[in-house]
């Protein structure tokens, strides 16, 4: 937000654009109230307005009557930017809203840039950057659950487990200032001991927040799946069904789905990527071995695979390679084509598949009809569910909290090595030192420019 004068007046159509019962325009700043007023009720004075009243009347520009709209004025400092703040509730659809927004405009507010208002908010003290990533993140789940876990950091999990921290680290910070100011007292062993372990206490947590980011990341990201199986036994077709509509090419040419097909699913409320892969199979043909490569890379990358078997065909060696080399990574097995065959045949080939790998379950299905397809869907929920199962703890939801915390996390290991082999106590203290200052640029508590500029691009407008 380098350029722009934080002393506008800046409005926003908040909601989206489109049909709706209400739209809502926000005006922000110093001038808010006036400039709304000059277009709304005009018996109402300035100075006699009531901040959270609601006011019924009528929006008339330079050309006339808009529409009949409510506005409430919010009296800052106690709103959420901080500043005046002015809502308009109008009609919806594409032509009302922009009026009214033209006529503030043209009052002399400002277009706000994505992001604007909260950045505001932030400026003014409102929320912390934490909490201003919080509200972007839940602005864009996709998914109930998503948008469930990401509301704690709403809250404030993330923001008060690094004032916790921050707390923790000040305090050590200070029993080490005292040996750089007082260096004719020995660094008694007992307070050596002291501080090594706080600070192991402080590597536990902070370790313990790293560790568990994988998890908040693929929940905000969703859950990355795979479809693998050789071509031709059903693989986009059963993600059509899983997708419940046509969008993945189906065709009867081995091979044809050579380039990954991803889609974005929503199982039970969980966010899930899904990946429709080359066919599996060795070939002498180019495109195809790359396509291959790239799918193994696919699976080191997923969470869970969905493997897929035609049950007529059978397993050949491919198959076996492939179920062999997955590891510990989920495998929800699917036999197909089941309208195809006889019993016997699921039945044999059963048995043959559990002798080379664990399945978290095995599902037949004749994708074609649908059968089966509902069970294959409980069979990945059951799985996810397990992947994304959080508890009450702090959850890292993006790369730049996971990074900084990496930081943190080094410097304090590099602190403790430092005191274990006796190095000056300003080593130490630096370190601690810029362990602070990383937090609180992270939470904005030091404003660092770039860093806001980052996060609050990825707003969208209106925000
Ligand atoms: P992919 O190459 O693994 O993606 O396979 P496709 O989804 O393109 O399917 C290949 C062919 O098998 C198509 O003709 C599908 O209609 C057909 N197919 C898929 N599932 C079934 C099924 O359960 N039963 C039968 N009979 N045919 C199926």
């Amino acid at each position: 937000m380098k350029d722009y004068n934080k002393n506008d007046t800046i409005a926003s159509l908040s909601t989206p654009e489109g049909r709706g019962a209400i739209a809502i325009v926000r005006v922000s700043g110093e001038n808010s109230f006036e400039i709304v007023k000059r277009f709304f009720d005009f018996k109402l004075k300035v100075d006699k307005i009531e901040s959270r009243k609601v006011y019924l009347g009528y929006w008339t520009d330079n050309e006339g009557l808009v529409d009949e709209v409510q506005v409430i004025f919010f009296k800052g400092k106690n709103t959420f930017t901080g500043e005046d703040l002015v809502e308009i509730y109008s009609h919806g659809g594409y032509a009302i809203p922009a009026l009214i927004l033209e006529s503030i405009l043209s009052g002399g507010a400002r277009q706000s840039l994505p992001g604007e208002m909260t950045y505001r908010a932030y400026l003014n003290g409102k929320i912390d950057l934490v909490k201003s990533q919080a509200i972007n993140d839940i602005i864009n789940s996709k998914t109930s659950y998503s948008a469930r876990f990401l509301a704690r950091n709403l809250k404030g999990s993330f923001s008060d487990f690094i004032t916790e921290m921050r707390r923790k680290i000040l305090n050590l910070s200070a029993s080490v200032e005292v040996q750089i100011d007082y260096p004719d007292e020995e660094f008694e062993e007992r307070e050596i001991s002291e501080i090594a372990t706080s600070m192991e206490s402080i590597l536990n947590e902070l370790e313990k927040v790293i560790d568990k980011s994988e998890m908040g990341m693929i929940i905000k990201r969703g859950v990355p799946v795979v479809i693998a199986g050789k071509p031709n036994v059903g693989k986009s077709t059963i993600m059509n069904r899983l997708l419940k509509q046509d969008r993945a090419i189906v065709t009867d040419v081995p091979g044809t789905t050579r380039d990954f097909i991803e889609e974005e699913l929503n199982i039970k409320g969980v966010y899930v990527k899904l990946t429709d892969t080359a066919g599996l199979r060795g070939t002498d043909d180019v495109v195809e071995k790359i396509g291959i490569e790239k799918t193994l890379d696919k699976i080191q990358n997923s969470n869970l695979v969905v493997y897929i078997i035609d049950i007529e065909r059978g397993i050949d060696e491919y198959d076996i390679n492939i179920l062999t080399n997955l590891g510990d990574k989920r495998v929800v097995l699917v036999l197909n084509k089941a309208d195809k065959t006889t019993q016997k045949k699921v039945d044999k080939l059963r048995t043959d598949l559990l002798e080379i790998h664990n399945y978290d379950s095995i599902v037949v299905t004749s994708a074609l009809s649908e059968k089966g397809v509902y069970d294959l869907e409980n069979a990945i929920y059951e799985v996810l569910s397990i992947l994304v199962k959080v508890d009450e703890d702090t959850y890292i939801t993006n790369d730049l909290q996971k990074n900084y915390i990496k930081k943190v996390y080094s410097r304090i290991k590099n602190s403790f090595k430092a005191l274990e082999e006796g190095i000056t106590v300003d080593v130490i203290a630096q370190d601690l030192r810029e362990c602070v200052e990383l937090f609180d640029s992270l939470t904005g508590r030091s404003y660092d420019e770039d860093l806001s500029d980052t996060i609050f691009s990825n707003f969208c407008v209106g925000k």
